[in-house]
């Protein structure tokens, strides 16, 4: 393949030597032809050594991401091989061997993969694509899951128009890559059954990075009154009702995200006497509640997509934990979660630490969350960890 030469200044050369995948647009020296949008490139040093293969993004401060730190045919054993790595890790984690299960198949860049994500959902695969440079991959990579999942899919969806918006919004469409058009499932996380509609819900249609973190919420909820917001299909109160909670609230903005609860309600057997639905703005709802909860769950969307909006991101999670602070009864916990890339750990801990100081309560922290192993974070690519949680025990 004849593919377009960039040549990588040498100052900023040591990043890609060490693996990380993102070359910024400054790094770039020279190119030897004008490569479009999701073209491949081939990175090399001042003197002509291979760097790597890599999409180019002609658009953002991330011009290149590397998809091969080796020469590649970029052909379908590339990306078979790709997928198989991807499938045996989730496999040796166990997650593969219930046909019903939910799990993330590939994870971008901590499966070599910048720009693509796999969801699955018992018999279906979902894909996203982030950059225009996986989208033009999307038939190979669809042929490497069927071959890879063999007996297990029935059909593969892709869902990227809506996260290459800004790019080519209007050329893109949702489509089936593979199989039978099916465009809902119910698929399991733990015991809990959920109904995933990849078509019309969010992102690949469900929140597969929070099984842990429902399991742990499961381990504290037995007899507990439990407000869940930003509940999108209900994951933490399904998973606090099947463990026993006296009463799950769950609030979402959006009317669509609770009728997914009340759907998943019943598909799970729950009764709905001692589940309440609630429409509103999450924090006027905190800011309403008597102080009788035993346990709030706070997972927002993320309040910063870009380092733009970082301050004003920290500021929003300070405002909105230092609610839940003030109206959680003493020894109440709070299961609290930042999914902003941009805020890393520390400042989000030193958000809710300020919140603690504002409201004058003495807070204990009981666990800190992350990611669940099929999220797995490339130790070469930091920015990887996007999921924060932490529990905290309020008196
Ligand atoms: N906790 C969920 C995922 C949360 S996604 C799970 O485990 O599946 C974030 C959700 O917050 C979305 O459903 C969105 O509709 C909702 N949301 C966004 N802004 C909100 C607001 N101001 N108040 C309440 N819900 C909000």
């Amino acid at each position: 393949m004849n593919l377009p030469n960039l040549t990588i200044a040498p100052q900023k050369q040591d990043s890609l030597l060490r693996k990380h995948p993102w070359v910024f647009r400054g790094a770039i020296l020279k190119m030897d032809a004008e490569p479009q949008e999701g073209d491949w490139v081939n990175l090399i040093t001042k003197s002509g050594q291979f760097l790597g293969l890599g999409h180019y993004q002609a658009a953002g401060s991330i011009a290149v991401r590397v998809i091969s730190f080796e020469p590649n045919d970029l052909d379908q054993a590339f990306w078979d091989k790709k997928i198989q790595a991807a499938w045996s890790l989730r496999r040796d984690l166990g997650l593969t061997h219930k046909a019903d299960s939910i799990f993330r198949l590939v994870h971008g860049e901590g499966d070599g993969c910048p720009g693509l994500i796999v969801d699955v959902y018992g018999q279906v695969a979902v894909v996203q694509c982030h950059t225009m440079g996986m989208y033009r991959q999307r038939h190979l990579i669809a042929q490497a899951i069927q071959k890879t999942c063999e007996d297990r899919l029935i059909s593969i969806f892709d869902k990227s128009a809506e996260s290459l918006p800004k790019m080519h919004g209007s050329e893109l469409q949702n489509d089936w890559l593979w199989g039978e058009r099916l465009v809902k499932t119910v698929a399991s996380e733990d015991r809990c059954r959920y109904e995933v509609d990849w078509v019309t819900g969010q992102k690949t249609g469900f929140f597969v990075d929070q099984r842990e973190n429902r399991a742990l919420l499961a381990h504290y909820a037995k007899d507990k009154k439990v407000l869940n917001t930003f509940c999108y299909s209900g994951g933490f109160s399904i998973a606090s009702l099947l463990a026993g909670a006296k009463e799950v609230y769950s609030v979402d903005s959006s009317q669509k995200a609770l009728d997914l609860v009340d759907n998943n309600l019943k598909i799970n057997g729950l009764l709905e006497s001692n589940h309440f639905s609630i429409k509103a703005d999450a924090v006027e709802y905190i800011k309403s509640i008597a102080s009788d909860f035993d346990i709030i769950v706070l997972d927002p969307p993320a309040f910063a997509k870009h380092m733009g909006a970082r301050h004003n991101a920290v500021q929003a999670y300070k405002r909105l934990n230092a609610h839940a602070f003030r109206q959680i009864k003493e020894g109440g916990l709070v299961f609290t979660f930042s999914c902003s890339q941009v805020v890393d750990k520390n400042l989000f801990r030193g958000a809710v630490t300020a919140a603690a100081i504002e409201v004058g309560r003495q807070v204990q922290v009981l666990h800190q969350l992350s990611q669940p192993a099929d999220h797995p974070i490339s130790a070469f690519h930091p920015e990887g960890e996007y999921l924060k949680g932490l529990v905290l025990r309020v008196l």
